[in-house]
């Protein structure tokens, strides 16, 4: 493994403009003039402070949002209207998206070059998709029993708020804010405390793309204090968490002990990749370094070649700066994240599993870890019972169809799958077998803002992402009128 620890100069580190919340069209300090530091995963130190939310942030962004709501022009305008503005808004993220993968890179460690490609045209691509959805939300006409008919009614659900986590900040904003702004919602996000900088740019592009003052609202803070003073607040009427399992389970608990506000939660996952003994090992060992499956189970006629070529990949593997374009793995996004992963290694050793590559931070300074395998993996060790989320992959091996279908599923969790065979019969089978929310066959990790994304099991509910993204955002009204006079 090389480390190539600099960047290139042909990028352009932003200057941080926006560090305030935004509140009703308004960068303001939190109304305790508290801030909290953000930190460079690339180095460990500190970028900027930024404003710190509290429960009075979020009650007066709450109150800028029902605002919006209930009098402004946000719900009420033409569904064409609200669609142009969200077109706006999307050009503003194309013209911007060096300055945003920028933002990503510096505060969540994600890779410059991804940030520019797949990410942000992600995100420029669900305004776009939910703009054109926006003139398309109606109601269907009923014909009742009896002397009765009636129409539904497509409603926004109203005042949303939007918890996210740290991992793909700003394509996790528009995963959340483009299907509710086409539906006519107003809302308040609260971007993850190691990761605040791009939602606020993304606030101040959708100030520049004329949505009107209320409908986002941006509240940096910590989870125990913004994110709970949301999944408890008596008027928000929906709150879309994207997170851990454990915290999603509060969120709910606090809904539920709150105004019982519609909860959509995308959680954690322990996804398997299932590798047959038909596939290309070559090109297997590559789409799997490039995700680092976190559960790999592989055929046994292609093991040992699979273990040896992917040991030779892991050592050849790029770690380093962001920018660099050589790079292939940038930094973990925060020390903590940094410190969980290499307690799971520590604990894998611990467990008796072989450590085939890889096991420790790879740089002086900064959150670098190298791209660790482990084989001689049982299925009751931590490492692949728990969710690591980070370069830690545990290699095992597999017999038949029904074993590999039967140890895919044992787990709590059920977000994605992966499949590499090119047996058609392998892959209907597989993929019918399997209790997750998206299989990848043949690839992995391929996200697209028309297809619907979300976890079966404890990796949530609801989908974020395709049309059904668009239905959590939406009430159904039935109104019913006699067909020929009225009873009264
Ligand atoms: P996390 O659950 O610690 O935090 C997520 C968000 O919740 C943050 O904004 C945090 O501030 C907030 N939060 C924390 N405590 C809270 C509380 N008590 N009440 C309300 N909000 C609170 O998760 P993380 O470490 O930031 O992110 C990593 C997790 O996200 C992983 O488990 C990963 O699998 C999951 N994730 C899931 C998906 C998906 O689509 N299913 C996508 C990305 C990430």
């Amino acid at each position: 493994m090389e480390s190539s620890g600099h960047s290139d100069g042909s990028f352009k580190i932003p200057n941080i403009r926006f560090t305030k919340l935004f509140i009703n069209g308004e960068f303001v300090d939190a109304v305790s003039g508290n801030t909290f530091e953000t930190i460079d995963p690339r180095t460990g130190e500190t970028i900027t402070r930024v404003a710190e939310g509290d429960k009075e942030d979020i009650d007066l962004a709450v109150k800028a949002a029902r605002d919006a709501f209930d009098n402004g022009e946000w719900p009420r305008m033409s569904g064409y209207e609200r669609g142009r503005m969200i077109m706006k808004y999307a050009d503003l993220v194309e013209e911007n998206i060096e300055e945003l993968a920028a933002l990503d890179a510096i505060d969540a460690g994600m890779l410059f070059r991804t940030g520019k490609t797949a990410n942000i045209h992600l995100c420029s691509h669900l305004l776009r998709y939910y703009a054109g959805a926006a003139d398309k939300i109606h109601g269907e006409t009923l014909k009742m029993s009896g002397e009765f008919q009636g129409y539904t009614l497509r409603e926004p659900i109203g005042v949303v708020g939007h918890i996210i986590p740290w991992n793909f900040p700003s394509g996790m904003f528009f995963i959340k804010a483009a299907p509710a702004l086409a539906a006519g919602c107003t809302m308040i996000v609260k971007p993850a405390e190691q990761t605040p900088l791009s939602a606020l740019f993304c606030a101040h592009l959708a100030k520049l793309a004329g949505i009107p003052d209320g409908v986002i609202n941006v509240v940096n803070g910590f989870g125990p204090k913004a994110g709970a003073a949301i999944s408890s607040h008596m008027d928000i009427d929906k709150v879309s968490f994207t997170g851990s399992t454990e915290v999603g389970r509060l969120v709910m608990q606090a809904a539920a002990q709150s105004n019982l506000k519609v909860v959509s939660l995308e959680l954690g996952g322990k996804s398997p990749v299932i590798i047959f003994d038909d596939a290309d090992v070559d090109m297997a060992v590559d789409g799997e370094m490039c995700i680092a499956g976190s559960r790999v189970y592989v055929q046994e006629g292609i093991y040992d070649r699979f273990v040896q070529k992917a040991a030779e990949k892991a050592k050849a593997w790029v770690v380093g700066d962001p920018f660099d374009p050589l790079t292939l793995q940038g930094p973990q996004a925060d020390k903590k994240q940094f410190d969980k992963i290499l307690s799971y290694i520590e604990h894998g050793k611990r467990e008796g599993a072989t450590l085939l590559t890889g096991g420790k931070a790879c740089s002086e300074k900064g959150y670098y870890i190298e791209p660790t395998i482990f084989t001689d993996v049982k299925e009751d060790m931590l490492i692949v019972k728990d969710e690591i989320f980070g370069p830690v992959m545990s290699l095992m091996k597999f017999k038949t169809v029904e074993e590999a279908i039967k140890r895919a599923n044992s787990t709590r969790y059920g977000l994605a799958a992966g499949i590499v065979t090119n047996n058609l019969n392998t892959v209907n089978r597989v993929s019918r077998s399997i209790r997750a929310g998206i299989i990848w066959v043949n690839c992995y990790l391929v996200l697209s803002g028309d297809f619907p994304f979300g976890g079966y099991k404890m990796s949530g509910f609801g989908k974020d992402m395709g049309m059904q993204a668009l239905e959590k955002y939406l009430h159904v009204k039935s109104v019913v009128t006699p067909i020929y006079h009225s009873p009264w």
